[in-house]
C-alpha cells in the first residue's frame, strides 16, 4: 500500500537522465537512440584511426 502512495507522489514515470523529460525508462528512447548512435560513431572513428 505504501508503495502505491509513493508512486502517486513521484509520478509513475521516471524523468530521463539526459533530457529530463518524463519517460518510462531511466533514459528515454530518443536519448537512448542518440547515445547509441554516438557510441557507434566513436567506434567507427576508433577503427578508422587504427587502420
Ligand atoms: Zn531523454
Amino acid at each position: 500500500m505504501e508503495e502505491k502512495k509513493a508512486d502517486e507522489k513521484t509520478g509513475k514515470k521516471h524523468l530521463c537522465l539526459v533530457c529530463a523529460r518524463p519517460s518510462d525508462t531511466v533514459i528515454c528512447h530518443a536519448c537512448e537512440d542518440r547515445i547509441r548512435g554516438e557510441v557507434i560513431d566513436k567506434k567507427r572513428e576508433a577503427e578508422k584511426g587504427k587502420s
